[in-house]
C-alpha cells in the first residue's frame, strides 16, 4: 500500500518537466513552480498549513500538541539539473510527504510540530549557484553581487525571482537562523556506487565534503612542432600533465581519509597540432570531509608545481578559487539514525558525502541527519538515474522512526534515546 503510494507520488512529480532526455525542472522556472504547486496540493490534502518563504522554499507544517516547541524538519528539493533524473531530491520530498501520510493514517500526534520542506534551487545548473533555498534558510545567502548573474537565456537572478513571484531583495527574510529548530533530516540518493556495491540499504552520512578549487596556468614557449628538438622545448601541456598526475598521486595517498581530486577542465593554447603549446590552463577540484587531508594534497601539488617549473623551464601561476570547510554532522544525530537502522534490522554503513546537499546548510543552524539510499550504478544527474521502490520504502521507514523519536520527545532540548 505504502509502496504503491510512494510510486504514485513520485510519478506525479516526474510528469512535470519530463522529456525523453531527462527531467527538466530548473530553479525558479515554470516547471519547478508547477512541482511546488503539486507539493502544496498534496500537503493541503493532508491538512498541513503550507507557505512559501522569501527564497521560494515550500514549507508545510503539521502542528504539534505543543505548538511552542521547536519543529522537526524534513525534506529535500524538487528542482533538477538539465536533463536530470527522477530521484535526486524528489525522493526526499516524496519521503517527507509519505511520513505525514503515515502519521495521519495512524493518527499519531507529536509533541513537536513537523515541517516538511521542498527547498528551492538546490542545483547550480541555472545560475551557477547551488542550494540557494537552504542557504537562505540558514541565513547564509547574500543577494548582493549575484543579482545580475544570468542564465543561458540572459535572464538574471533578480528577474527569475520576480517571475517566480519572489523579490530577491527580500531573500534574507527566509533566514531561520535565530529560531530554534529541533532537528532536520534529509533522505537522498547516494549518487555514488558504494551502497549498491556493498549491498546495503542505508548510508548514514557523517560528513559532507567541501571543495577546494585551484586554477593553474602553466606558461611555456610556443615553437614549431617539427623543427624544435625535444630537448629545446618548454611545453606547457606536458608540464600540466605532470601536475595532473601529481594531483592523482596526492589524492590516492589520502584515500583513507575519503579524499578525491580531479582535473576536470584543461585548455591548451594556441591549440594547433603543429605548435608546441605555450599555455595550459587547468582546474583542479579537491574534495574531502577532512580539511587537513585537503591541505596535504594541496601541499603535494604545490611541491609538484615547483618541481615542474624547475625541471621544464615553465612558469606556473596558481589561483585559489574556493577553499570551503567540510561539514561534520553532529555525532548524536548520526548515532541516533544508526540505532534506528539497528532497530529496524536494516543494513547500513556510515559514510561521507562527496556531493553537497541542503543538509550541509541546515547543519549550521540545527542538529542534522542525512540518509542515503542506493542508486543503480551510482548514476545521477542523468535520465537513467534509478533507485528501487523497495530502497525508497526502507528509507521511509527509517525516516518515520527517526523523526518520531525527535518529535515525540516532550521537552525542547531532549536528545532522543
Ligand atoms: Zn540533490
Amino acid at each position: 500500500m505504502s509502496i504503491r503510494r510512494i510510486e504514485q507520488t513520485l510519478h506525479q512529480f516526474n510528469k512535470i518537466g519530463y522529456s525523453e532526455d531527462g527531467m527538466n525542472r530548473l530553479a525558479y522556472t515554470k516547471s519547478e513552480r508547477k512541482a511546488k504547486e503539486l507539493f502544496k496540493e498534496l500537503c493541503e490534502s493532508e491538512n498541513l498549513r503550507v507557505r512559501m518563504d522569501h527564497a521560494g522554499n515550500m514549507i508545510a507544517r503539521r502542528e504539534g500538541v505543543n505548538p511552542t516547541l521547536p519543529p522537526v524538519l524534513t525534506g529535500s528539493h524538487l528542482d533538477t539539473v538539465i536533463n536530470g533524473g527522477k530521484y535526486d531530491g524528489t525522493v526526499g520530498v516524496v519521503a517527507a510527504i509519505e511520513l505525514i501520510r503515515r502519521l495521519n493514517e495512524q493518527q499519531i500526534q507529536t509533541n513537536h510540530p513537523i515541517e516538511i520542506i521542498s527547498f528551492a534551487a538546490e542545483e547550480s545548473s541555472r545560475f551557477g549557484l547551488a542550494t540557494i533555498g537552504s542557504k537562505s534558510m540558514a541565513g547564509n545567502f547574500k543577494p548582493r553581487n549575484v543579482e545580475n548573474l544570468k542564465d543561458k537565456n540572459g535572464i538574471n537572478l533578480e528577474d527569475a525571482f520576480f517571475h517566480a513571484g519572489l523579490n530577491l531583495s527580500q531573500v534574507e527574510e527566509a533566514s531561520r537562523k535565530n529560531e530554534t529548530i529541533k532537528a532536520f533530516f534529509e533522505v537522498h540518493i547516494e549518487q555514488g556506487p558504494v551502497l549498491e556495491r556493498e549491498q546495503l540499504d542505508i548510508g548514514v552520512v557523517t560528513g559532507i565534503a567541501a571543495p577546494t578549487r585551484l586554477k593553474v596556468t602553466v606558461k611555456g614557449k610556443a615553437s614549431h612542432s617539427g623543427t624544435t628538438p625535444m630537448d629545446f622545448r618548454n611545453d606547457a601541456f606536458l608540464g600540466a600533465s605532470e601536475i595532473g598526475l601529481a594531483v592523482e598521486r596526492a589524492a590516492k595517498a589520502e584515500a583513507d581519509n575519503g579524499t578525491v581530486a580531479t582535473v576536470g577542465d584543461c585548455t591548451i593554447a594556441p591549440g594547433a597540432m603543429n605548435v608546441v603549446p605555450d599555455t595550459a590552463e587547468m582546474k583542479i577540484d579537491i574534495r574531502s570531509v577532512d580539511m587537513e587531508s585537503k591541505q596535504k594534497v594541496m601541499k603535494y601539488v604545490k611541491d609538484a608545481i615547483k618541481n615542474v617549473e624547475r625541471k621544464r623551464g615553465l612558469s606556473v601561476h596558481s589561483e585559489l578559487l574556493t577553499n570551503d570547510e567540510p561539514v561534520i554532522l553532529k555525532q548524536h544525530v548520526t548515532s541516533s539514525i544508526l540505532q534506528t537502522c539497528e532497530q529496524l534490522s536494516v543494513s547500513y554503513r556510515e559514510m561521507a558525502s562527496g556531493a553537497g546537499h541542503d543538509a550541509m546548510n541546515m547543519a549550521r543552524i540545527c542538529p542534522t541527519g542525512l540518509i542515503f539510499i542506493p542508486c543503480r550504478n551510482g548514476l545521477s544527474h542523468h535520465k537513467d538515474e534509478f533507485s528501487s521502490l523497495d530502497a525508497i520504502g526502507i528509507a521511509c521507514d527509517v525516516l518515520e522512526k527517526e523523526v518520531l523519536k525527535w518529535a515525540l520527545s516532550a521537552n525542547r532540548n531532549a536528545i532522543p534515546k
